[in-house]
């Protein structure tokens, strides 16, 4: 499966494209993702990182993962926008924001991570993954 997938930040300074990494899409509830995004959870689509590319103006945030490996978080830094997520613990992908896609509706979650940390006014979206 080699699907193509292109999208970038609001203000289109910063473009990316890549292929569909077979792993599943997910919604993550966790903490850093409230944070970072100002809402309740992150929508997170894996790309292959090999052939990944992405504009050199993207900048990349560094923090301390759950796993307590390194997690960069890129961003638009003229309008802000949240674009990717990857970490040095799964070397092989970088997560985009579905919604930075040019087509949003290609996105699918499959299922909750850290749904444990969803804020109860969110709890709603915690999808049941079997
Ligand atoms: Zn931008
Ligand atoms: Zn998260």
């Amino acid at each position: 499966m080699s699907e193509r997938m292109t999208g970038g930040c609001k203000c289109r300074l910063v473009r990316y494209e890549g292929t569909r990494l077979s792993a599943p899409m997910f919604r993550c509830h966790c903490r850093d993702c409230q944070q970072l995004t100002g809402t309740g959870h992150s929508e997170m689509l894996p790309l292959d990182i090999a052939g990944f590319s992405i504009s050199a103006d993207c900048k990349f945030y560094e923090m301390q993962g759950g796993s307590g490996q390194a997690t960069f978080s890129g961003f638009c830094p003229n309008c802000g926008s949240q674009l990717t997520r990857n970490s040095s613990r799964m070397s092989d992908r970088i997560y985009v924001h579905a919604a930075s896609l040019d087509d949003p509706s290609r996105y699918h979650p499959e299922k909750s991570i850290y749904a444990g940390s969803a804020q109860s006014w969110d709890k709603s979206a915690i999808l049941e993954s079997e």
